[in-house]
Parts: structure tokens; sequence; C-alpha cells
């Protein structure tokens, strides 16, 4: 009985530190996408990386790659956003349209419900089999709430530039899209 209770009372101490631990692991990854960059025409090959001029070929892994860390899916720059919301028509550098489509929003907006409530539903699993048998329901309801609150909204701009990403690696660039030649890739075999 008391070994029970005590188990309930772990169970409550530790789920703050998991879900801090979640929250600063999320902050660090979210910092280094931002200060990182995707060098373009840059080739890793064994140890050392070797600088080409030509840019890098758009295979998918490389778009989606891009779009996950809110680069330019086309070059592969910062910029494409003002700070973490603000999303700008165009690529600074390369001049790629970010919605090259009217209706571009819908399917950014479609992803972020889709990862979302994947997430929401694995943290559902994950916090009842961690803390079973004796799972702290409230504090898990309040902590997976507030995620499902703010995580649609802190990865909005994430699911924007993934959409970008996915439908560049769909339709090819074409004239229509005004983009700097200078970074169109040389076209796939
Ligand atoms: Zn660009």
């Amino acid at each position: 009985m008391r070994s029970a209770e005590r188990r309930s009372a772990e169970a409550f101490d530790r789920f703050p530190l998991a879900a801090a631990t979640v929250a600063i692991v999320l902050l660090v990854s979210a910092w280094t996408a931002r200060t990182r960059t995707d060098d373009v025409g840059s080739v890793r090959t064994g140890h050392q990386t070797v600088r080409v001029d030509e840019p890098l070929p758009l295979t998918p892994s490389r778009l989606m790659w891009r779009g996950l860390r809110r680069l330019c899916p086309m070059c592969g720059r910062r910029g494409i956003f003002e700070g973490w919301f603000a999303q700008r028509d165009r690529c600074p550098a390369c001049n790629f349209p970010t919605a090259r489509v009217a209706d571009q929003w819908l399917g950014a907006y479609g992803m972020n419900v889709l990862v979302s409530f994947s997430l929401l539903a694995v943290s559902i699993g994950v916090g009842f089999a961690v803390t079973y048998p004796n799972p702290p329901v409230a504090v898990l309801l309040v902590v997976l709430l507030t995620a499902a609150a703010v995580f649609p909204v802190v990865f909005y701009p994430v699911a924007k530039s993934l959409w970008a990403a996915i439908d560049l690696a769909m339709r090819p660039p074409e004239p229509s899209d005004d983009i700097d030649p200078r970074f169109l890739p040389p076209r796939r075999r």
C-alpha cells in the first residue's frame, strides 16, 4: 500500500523532469537549426568537405532536411523567414517563391495537423506507459493539453517550409517560378 503510494509520488516527481528534458531538447534543436545553413555546393566526402560551384541536386531527402530546418528548399540558405514566424514571399538569395500556388498554406496547415496529432498520440502512449501502473492523470492531462496547444503554433513555420520542400520535390522548378538561374541544380537523370 505504502509502496504503491510512493511509486505514484515518484512518478509525479519524475514527470516534470521528463517534460523539462523534452522542452530543452526541442529548444536546443530549434536553436541549432536556426544557426546552421545547408552549405550550398559543398559535398562531404569521408572526412573532408569539398566546395563545388554547382548547386546540389534536389533529392527528396535533401529537400525534406532543408524544409525541417526552415531553410529555402531551393538553395538551402536561411532567410525565407523573418524571425520564427513571418515568411518572406521569396528567398532573398535565389528568389524562390515560398508560395508557388495560392492555396499553399492549406498543405502546410494539413501537415501541421497531421504531425501535431501524431505526436500527441505518441505522447499519450509514452506518458501512460512510462508511469504505469500509477499514471498521474492530472499531470499528464495538463502537460499534454499544454503541448497540444503550443506545439502547432511553434511548429507552423516548419510545416510551411517543409510543405514548400515537398511541393518542390513533386513539381520541379519551372520558368514561371522566376528563380535565379545560378541556383538551379543540374537536372536529375
Ligand atoms: Zn533560396
